[in-house]
Parts: structure tokens; C-alpha cells; sequence
């Protein structure tokens, strides 16, 4: 086929950083929800001045622009819904440390272990720790307001973005903010492009804010004979004003499905049970007052707990830990990965629910996830070949979402809805607040062309063979 008029005049401006072949186009097709589409060109930028060449052009002929990271969305975010171009930004790796303000300056493709690295150097910290941490960009966690374990003490992305510099979908060159500690000057349009999921500009620079490193830390790994005694042992935690780093929660399917996974229990001796795992960090003396709350904690609330004796061993919990998420797959083949949120106070009444469809519609679910923060990862697995099996898993999730608002929490702590919870989204989401974020799209993007087909427009598929349009979960 021939080229369209836009992608002769894109391949003028940037020549083979133009990608078309068919082994380019395929690894751009698709994000971490595994749900692939056809697209024109994928754009491998390697100076940030071309990201408005891009732009500039895609807002001419109207052609939709995808800016991609990493890859590493769950919901669908990454994939070019629409077609049109991949903007790839994962070599735009710039970094530089500012010890002196606590900032770091860094790229959009730079990885989350790298900043957290070169921080170390300074003896400084970059808290956000996405469990996808050593793969995912700074640009891809800001477009998702990426949280992860350590959020419940330090807070998610958007607590450390200082100033972003990007495009607008129509070309122009923006900055939000200065690289100062306060800004009090005009809309703070900062925050609102912070998880905004790529769809209201393209971030090429930010400044982040760094804070002093961590003496020190301490992990504590408790287990709980039912996943009630363990979430409600949380809100103990709370009471207690312990003040953990990350309190990580596992019911007990997850909990067989690490054992599987890394073929060992995770509590010697004592199998079956729901875990908590918890961190503690700061000085010397913070971590040993809060060691003997945490301790006692432990006595009164736990069936039994144990500390990990050295560096090593608190690294290999946190290890069995970030790799649930993969573990799950001892439980079916297919995964619908959630990420809802709801107040402390009713995470066991959202496990109590969670139980109520797993009988309810017979399907296998795990739960894990950052209990601190009430944000759990809901995982409704099943196998991709069994259609009964999966039209349950599509209905148990939809019951999930519902019973999450009915909670008063939110279908989303963390992903963001990408395409894998627009039909969800007026669940959530009133016709006048929907409306007011349509208009603003509108004002960023009145051509509609960046990130389209994303968070509004409740997405499915057309099945050509079967005749019959299908949710994008369907297709994993
Ligand atoms: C195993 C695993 C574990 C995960 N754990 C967590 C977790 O603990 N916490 C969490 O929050 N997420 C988690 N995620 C989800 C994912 O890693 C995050 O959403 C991450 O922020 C995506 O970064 P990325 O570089 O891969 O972005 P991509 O997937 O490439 O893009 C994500 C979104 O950001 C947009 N985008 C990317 N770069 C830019 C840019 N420069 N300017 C504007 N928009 C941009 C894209 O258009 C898209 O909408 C996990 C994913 C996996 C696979």
C-alpha cells in the first residue's frame, strides 16, 4: 500500500527514525494487556524536538499519535487504539542529579531503577516503586500517576513531579511549573497532565523531587489464619501510628501461588495462612521505636510473625512479593488484573464480597496488594480457551466493580483506565464530571488526535468471525 501524504511528509522530517516494518509495527502493536492493533508507523525519537515535528504534522492531517514508554500499562493505555502513530520516547534516557535542590532532571525514557540509582549515588531517595519498577519509564509513571509499595509512607508520582516539560497534541512546546520548591503561579496544569494516561500532551523532560535516603530498614513478615484477621490487623497498624514504609497484603490463593511459583513456603511451618509483609525505614532510632509497636503489634494481632534476619532475606520477600503479579498464572492462563482502592475501613468487607463471587461465579481469584493504602490488586483469572470460563470471569468483574463503588472506593488506585475500564468508568463517574474532563480534552486537543479511543468511549472489538462485538478482555 502506498504511504499516506502525512507519513511521506513524516518521513521527510525524520527519515528512518520512521519505522514501518512489520517486526517494528508488531512490538508496538501492543502494552501489557496483551491486546494488539494495526498502526501505520512507530517514530523511535532520539531528541526531543522532534516530538513537536510529530505532533505538528498528526495535528495537520488528523492522524492519532500514541506515545509510548515502556509498555508496561495494564489496561491498554500504550496500544494505538485508533491506529495511526506509535511515539516512541524509551531512549530518551537524559538524567542529571541536582544534590544541592534535591532534584533530579530526567528524560521521559528513563527506567525507575536507574533514577532511584543515581539518587543513591547522591545519598538521596526517589521513592515511587511501581512493581515494574526496573522496566517502566518516568514518562509512562507520570502519564499514569504511578504508585507502587512504598506509597503509603512517601506518597505516588505526582508527589514528586516538579516541573514538566512536553508538547501540546497541537505541537507547541509547554513547560508547567519551575524547578523551584513552590509555584503559585496560574492554573496548575502540572498535576492535571499527571496521570492523565497520554491523552492531553506528551511529556519530554520533568524535574523530580528527591529526599534524604533512609538510614536504615527493617521487614517483618506476619501470617493470619483468614484474610479478614489480616486486613482488619491492618487497621490496628494504623492505630498504632506505627508509620510503615509499605504493608503489603497477601490472601491465601496468592500466597499458593508464589509457594508454586518459587517452589518454596513463604512461612516455614506454617502453610495455608494470609500474609502481611512489612517495612519499616528512617533513622536508627525511628526504626527501633517503631520495631518494638511493630512487635508488639505482632503479639497481640498475629498468628505468628518473624523478622527477616539480614538485607538479603528482607530483598527475597520483597521479590516473592512484585512477582504475585506473574504467580497468578498457577491459576489460570487469562488474567483480569484490577486495582481498586476503598477506605481501610472496608478492605475486609471487600475480601468478604470478593469471596461472594469467586462462589458465586466459580472463578479463581487472588488478592494482593498495598493494604496500607486500601488499594488491592484484584486478580479474577481464567483460562483463555474456555468461553463459559471467561464470559464468568468478564461477569464476576463487572460485579466487582460495582460492589468497589459501592464501598465507596475507586475502580482505579494505580493503572488508570486505559481502555480496560471505559465500561466502568460511569460507575465511577457522574454525566457532569464526565463532561467537564470531555471539555478539557477538548481545550488540550481540540482534533482529537492524541491517545484517542482512551478513558471516555467504552471500548470493544469487532469479531469478524463471530459476527458479535467483545470487550477487550476476551481477547487475552
Ligand atoms: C508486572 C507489572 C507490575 C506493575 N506494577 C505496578 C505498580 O505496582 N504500580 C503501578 O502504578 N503500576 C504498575 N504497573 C503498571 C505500569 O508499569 C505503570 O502504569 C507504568 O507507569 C507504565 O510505564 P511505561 O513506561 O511502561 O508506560 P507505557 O505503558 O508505555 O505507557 C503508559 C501510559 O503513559 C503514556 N505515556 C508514556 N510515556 C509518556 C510520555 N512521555 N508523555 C505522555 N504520556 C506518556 C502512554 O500513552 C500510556 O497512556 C505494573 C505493570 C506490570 C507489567
Amino acid at each position: 500500500m502506498d504511504d499516506s501524504i502525512a507519513l511521506q511528509e513524516l518521513k521527510k522530517a525524520l527519515g528512518e527514525r520512521v519505522q514501518t516494518d512489520k517486526e517494528a509495527l508488531y512490538r508496538s502493536s501492543f502494552d501489557g494487556m496483551r491486546l494488539a492493533f494495526e498502526h501505520e508507523a512507530a517514530i523511535q525519537i532520539d531528541h526531543p524536538d522532534q516530538v513537536g515535528v510529530v505532533l505538528r504534522l498528526a495535528n495537520e492531517y488528523k492522524v492519532p499519535v500514541t506515545t509510548r514508554g515502556a509498555g508496561t500499562s495494564l489496561t491498554g493505555s500504550a496500544s494505538p487504539a485508533r491506529g495511526g502513530w506509535v511515539l516512541k520516547l524509551d531512549q530518551l534516557k537524559d538524567l542529571r542529579i541536582d544534590p544541592l535542590n534535591r532534584f533530579a532532571h530526567a528524560g521521559p525514557g528513563v527506567v525507575v531503577t536507574d533514577l532511584q540509582n543515581a539518587a543513591r549515588d547522591e545519598g538521596l531517595f526517589y521513592p515511587p516503586d511501581p512493581s515494574s519498577l526496573r522496566y517502566c519509564t518516568i514518562g509512562g509513571n507520570i502519564a499514569c500517576n504511578a504508585g507502587g509499595m512504598r506509597c503509603l509512607k512517601y506518597g505516588v508520582t505526582r508527589d514528586y513531579v516538579v516541573s514538566l516539560q512536553g508538547y501540546l497534541p497541537t505541537g507547541e512546546f509547554v513547560t508547567w511549573a519551575s524547578d523551584t520548591r513552590k509555584f503559585a503561579t496560574g492554573y496548575n496544569v502540572r498535576d492535571l497532565w499527571v496521570g492523565s494516561e497520554g491523552t492531553l500532551g506528551v511529556v519530554t523532560g520533568a524535574t523530580l523531587k528527591l529526599i534524604p535516603a533512609p538510614e536504615t530498614t527493617w521487614s517483618l513478615l506476619a501470617a493470619f489464619p483468614t484474610e479478614r484477621d489480616a486486613l482488619t490487623a491492618v487497621e490496628e497498624v494504623v492505630r498504632k501510628r506505627i508509620g510503615p514504609a509499605i504493608l503489603e497484603f497477601l490472601d491465601r490463593p496468592s500466597v499458593r501461588g508464589a509457594e508454586a511459583a518459587f517452589q518454596q513456603p513463604i512461612f516455614d511451618g506454617l502453610p495455608g495462612r494470609s500474609l502481611l509483609i512489612i517495612e519499616l525505614d528512617g533513622s536508627e532510632n525511628e526504626v527501633a521505636t517503631a520495631k518494638e509497636k511493630l512487635l508488639s503489634w505482632a503479639r497481640d494481632h498475629a498468628e505468628a510473625h518473624r523478622a527477616a534476619p539480614d538485607p538479603a532475606s528482607a530483598e527475597k520477600l520483597w521479590d516473592i512479593r512484585r512477582a504475585c503479579s506473574s504467580a497468578m498464572f498457577e491459576l489460570g492462563d487469562s488474567k483480569l488484573n484490577e486495582d481498586v482502592v476503598v477506605p481501610l475501613h472496608r478492605q475486609a468487607d471487600l475480601i468478604d464480597e470478593v469471596e461472594k463471587i469467586r462462589a458465586k461465579f466459580q472463578v479463581a481469584i487472588g488478592v494482593f496488594g498495598h493494604a496500607g493504602d486500601g488499594n488491592l490488586h484484584v486478580n479474577i483469572m481464567h483460562h483463555r480457551e474456555d468461553p463459559v470460563g471467561s464470559r464468568r470471569a468478564r461477569e464476576a468483574l463487572g460485579e466487582l466493580m460495582q460492589v468497589v463503588v459501592d464501598l465507596k472506593g475507586a475502580i482505579s488506585g494505580e493503572h488508570g483506565v486505559g481502555l480496560a475500564k471505559t465500561p466502568f468508568l460511569t460507575l465511577q463517574l457522574g454525566e457532569a464530571e464526565i463532561a467537564t474532563m470531555k471539555k478539557i480534552k477538548e481545550v488540550f486537543d481540540p482534533n482529537g488526535i492524541l491517545n484517542p479511543g482512551k478513558l471516555f468511549e467504552p471500548f470493544e472489538v469487532w469479531d469478524k468471525k463471530k459476527e458479535v462485538f467483545r470487550f477487550p478482555w476476551d481477547h487475552r
